[in-house]
């Protein structure tokens, strides 16, 4: 069989909710699901951490590591590291002097448990730009998986970004590795990004839908680069039950549907799924730092 068809699988280790909340119910109660789905299969997965999370739950960190599972950077608190590419809640991006010592704290907290450098990072909620990929270079960081492919509708294959514009191919030393959308014409459900973002659809579409939205783009993948690869990201705390609104002491933040939608056991049910028909089609998963070799090779 060959080897050409890849799946990378991302996940970010962050509070729960879409990094609403202060709580890390589904880094702790999630993630031990996560690693058994995952063994089940005999595939390998990329952990994303926060800094805070990696502080607050030592122990999923190390037993993580201890399996042998890449450990990479998701910020120091989530905060935004990038151009936003769509409006949030959050009080903007953090300032250009502040980057490198925010990531610096997050690959010590890290580094702290697997003695190791991470090489892999994402930028919470995508949100990239050529100042954070030069910081990235300079900490050395090789592989970015930051570029939302429903946003930029550019780029669906790995590409090395280059030094004048993050979102082109170029001579730069980072790998970005795209996140999955599904093109417009093969969805009728696009109410909220311009193409088809792969998340949240295997929880809250299934794992068919997702498998046959990715078909055409590795079909054209394959005929144009001879290989596919597609980056997905996934959460803990979609694999455990979320509050559909959430109380603090100013008010309630009450959540759009597709944030707690079949979170918990459905969203394990359908990742086994997944993992299950991608096999069976010859698909290989995983991790990103080796995914690093393959492309050079
Ligand atoms: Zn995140």
């Amino acid at each position: 069989m060959t080897r050409n068809k890849y799946l990378l699988f991302g996940f970010d280790m962050e509070t729960d909710v879409g990094s609403t909340s202060r709580n890390y119910e589904g880094v702790q109660r999630g993630t031990p699901e996560i690693v058994r789905i995952l063994e089940k299969h005999d595939v390998r997965a990329t952990f994303l951490f926060t800094g805070d999370c990696a502080r607050k739950n030592g122990n999923i960190l190390s037993m993580i590591h201890q399996r042998g599972y890449e450990i990479g950077c998701h910020s120091l608190f989530h905060e935004d590291m990038g151009e936003p590419s769509f409006p949030t809640s959050s009080q903007g991006t953090v300032l250009e002097e502040e980057l490198a010592h925010r990531l610096e704290l997050n690959i010590a907290v890290l580094k702290e448990t697997t003695g190791e450098d991470p090489v892999s990072f994402r930028s919470p909620r995508g949100f990239g730009s050529n100042n954070l990929m030069e910081t990235l270079e300079s900490l050395g960081f090789r592989i970015d998986s930051s570029y939302m492919q429903s946003m930029h509708l550019e780029r669906n294959f790995p590409y090395m970004v280059s030094p004048d514009d993050w979102k082109e191919a170029g001579r730069g030393r980072i790998l970005e590795l795209p996140l999955l959308a599904f093109d417009m014409e093969n969805v009728s459900d696009n109410t909220y990004q311009k193409k088809l973002d792969a998340w949240p659809r295997i929880r809250t579409h299934g794992a068919e839908f997702v498998f046959n939205g990715m078909k055409p783009i590795v079909e054209r993948q394959l005929a144009e680069h001879g290989m596919s690869a597609l980056t997905f990201y996934l959460h803990p705390w979609e694999f455990f039950p979320m509050p559909r609104s959430i109380r603090y002491s100013e008010g309630v933040l009450q959540y759009d549907e597709f944030l707690y939608k079949n979170t918990g056991e459905q969203q394990a049910v359908e990742l086994d799924r997944f993992l299950q028909m991608c096999l069976e089609d010859g698909y290989t998963v995983i991790d990103v730092r080796t995914f690093l070799e393959v492309f050079r090779a």
